[in-house]
């Protein structure tokens, strides 16, 4: 959705149009990073001298009761400003010498924030994560390489990193199980995971390079999202205990495993960010995964059923062997 089209959802039926207003919005959406309310302020007049500084007050209020922007607290004696549309929630590092702030994501802190709450039958609302201290420039005299750039293009590079390293160790997982899984039919699924993986990586790395293609800066830039342990290191986990060598039914097993772990992770994650590219990838790896572990499920039954039916096949032939042998 655009900016123009959201602001249009948020209006109320009939409200009339406030141009103050969407100018003030539409100044505030075009900054990237924090600003206080004297900031924005500052923009607006040059834009509208006959704006005042309480309609620029009433409308970061507005805006954050819309839930366009987030109020952040820097420790600084005044609050900050920063969007929430298209941007994910986020942790801060906070450098005490310029006052600039840098932004990142973890997963594993939210999951620790998630397990801590939990384990003290809390209900979180909002967490706030700073870490104050002081940034490269400042305690190099380096300017920076780069300034960060739109957090949305940011959040959809490291989105679609940890796809792509995701797809890859499960190729790799997939490669592995194929060679060593003993069923023929079991081992062609395999095969068809390890062909969609394939695809899959093939198509995420297209999407990669064309994110980079209008911005090719975006490449350097700090990382923005950490994920440590993320969806990829369950495949590389499957891999590792493949080699310790399995049957075909704990082949699938582990497979099913960390088809599920990595469905989960993508789809509680990705529902957790605010409309955004990086959102989508999520959601969508999210999908493709469900469909892997569904396959997987199906098999792993169906692998079990035939082994069933061998068995009863075989149960009487033992049987005679037996009572051969007790003759
Ligand atoms: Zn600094
Ligand atoms: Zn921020």
């Amino acid at each position: 959705m655009e900016p123009t089209a959201y602001l249009e959802s948020l209006r109320p039926a009939g409200s009339k149009r406030s141009s103050k207003r969407d100018l003030i919005v539409n100044v505030f959406l075009r900054q990237e990073g924090h600003l206080t309310a004297d900031d924005l302020f500052d923009l607006i007049r040059r834009e509208d001298q006959r704006i005042s500084r309480a309609t620029v007050y009433r409308t970061l209020q507005w805006m954050v009761d819309a839930g366009i922007a987030r109020k952040v607290d820097f420790d600084e004696g005044r609050f900050r400003f920063e969007h929430s549309y298209r941007h994910p929630r986020h942790f801060h590092l906070i450098c005490k010498t310029c006052n600039r702030s840098f932004e990142f994501l973890s997963s594993d802190i939210e999951a620790l924030i998630e397990e801590v709450a939990a384990a003290r039958n809390f209900t979180a609302r909002q967490s706030v994560l700073q870490i104050h201290g002081t940034c490269e420039p400042c305690r190099t005299g380096r300017p920076a390489a780069a300034e960060q750039g739109a957090t949305d293009a940011l959040f959809a590079r490291d989105a679609l990193r940890i796809a792509i390293a995701t797809e890859r160790s499960g190729l790799d997982f997939y490669t592995r199980a194929a060679r060593l899984t003993r069923d023929a039919r079991g081992r062609r699924v395999f095969e068809k995971l390890a062909g969609e993986e394939k695809e899959h990586l093939a198509t995420l790395e297209r999407r990669y390079r064309e994110l980079l293609l209008p911005d090719p800066q975006l490449e350097s830039q700090p990382t923005f999202l950490f994920f440590k342990g993320a969806a990829n290191g369950l495949f590389s986990a499957g891999a590792e205990q493949l080699a310790a060598g399995v049957n075909d039914r704990q082949a699938l097993m582990i497979g099913i495993r960390c088809e599920r772990g990595s469905h989960k992770f993508f789809k509680r994650y990705g529902e957790k960010f605010e409309d955004s590219e990086g959102k989508r990838i999520f959601l969508e790896f999210a999908d493709e995964e469900r469909a892997h572990l569904d396959l997987l499920i199906r098999e792993y039954r169906g692998l079990v059923e035939r082994q069933r039916r061998r068995a009863g096949r075989q149960a009487p032939a033992r049987k005679r062997r037996r009572e051969a042998a007790a003759l």
